[in-house]
């Protein structure tokens, strides 16, 4: 039977939305037996004027995040695996000085997390609730826009979008998404913390679209408090989907490789 060793969906305090140190994460995933740990916090970001961003770290937070996680990773070797990434939207109106941003202190990996719709200066939250095809719509095309830079290592809750009109359109346009990843070698996440706090994701709906696609799958714990960096309730109901649907899961590290197991 699968055990959830390895995870890439953390967060820190510094998204302001977060609690516990980066120490008390390590350590309740070394309790739990983990393995393997990447931290995602979300992505620090520059917008144009006045926007200013609640639920992210800031800019000039990004040396104290590597500064605290590599000497974690120094002093932990042997015992876990720790990788320093972010989770982060694709805003194309901001995205070319988003990845000069990144280049100053580039993380291993790129989770998705594509939260707004365009962007979140003008566009809106893709877990709003609508029955409307076109945040639908827009939400795939960025989705693949997102992937097709080739930058992103992993869809997080590639089901966020909260679409509750047609079922032909939903499976239409998830049909593209899946296969979109598919062709970028993208994994997508069962997102944990949508299972822990009985979120609208996962949506039932989306991953039998999953595994008739064939896409590679992960969980991610989403973690934002340490006790649930290593979420094994979440996990076990996870791996019933993976049975239930016939999903290619594979451990997160998994990521850092295309979708392809590193061992
Ligand atoms: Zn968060
Ligand atoms: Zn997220």
């Amino acid at each position: 039977m699968a055990i959830f060793d390895e995870s890439f969906h953390t967060h820190t305090w510094r998204c302001n939305h977060a609690s516990d140190s980066e120490r008390d994460y390590v350590e309740c995933a070394l309790q739990g037996g983990m393995k393997t740990l990447g931290f995602s916090d979300h992505s620090p970001y520059v917008f144009d004027g006045q926007h200013y961003s609640s639920f992210r770290m800031k800019p000039e937070q990004v040396d104290d995040y590597f500064d605290t996680l590599e000497a974690l990773k120094a002093e932990y070797a042997g015992r876990i695996d720790l990788h320093i990434g972010y989770e982060a939207e694709y805003y194309p109106r901001f995205f070319a000085q988003y990845e000069k941003l990144i280049a100053k202190r580039p993380p291993e990996y790129l989770l998705l997390g594509q939260h707004f719709l365009y962007n979140e200066v003008e566009g809106i939250g893709s877990m709003r609730k609508t029955a409307d095809d076109a945040p639908l719509i827009q939400y795939v095309d960025q989705v693949c826009e997102a992937l097709d830079t080739g930058l992103y290592a992993c869809v997080a809750h590639p089901d966020c979008i909260h679409y509750v009109g047609s079922a032909l359109v939903y499976e239409r346009e998830m049909t593209r998404l899946c296969e979109c990843a598919l062709k970028n070698d993208v994994p997508l996440e069962i997102n944990l913390l949508g299972l822990r706090t009985n979120r609208h994701y996962p949506n039932p709906a989306f991953w039998p679209i999953v595994g008739r696609v064939g896409n590679t799958v992960v969980c991610g714990s989403d973690a934002h408090a340490a006790c649930d960096v290593c979420d094994q309730a979440s996990f076990a109901r996870a791996m019933d989907m993976v049975q239930q649907y016939g999903l290619k899961w594979r451990s997160a590290s998994c990521i850092l490789n295309g979708g392809h197991l590193l061992r």
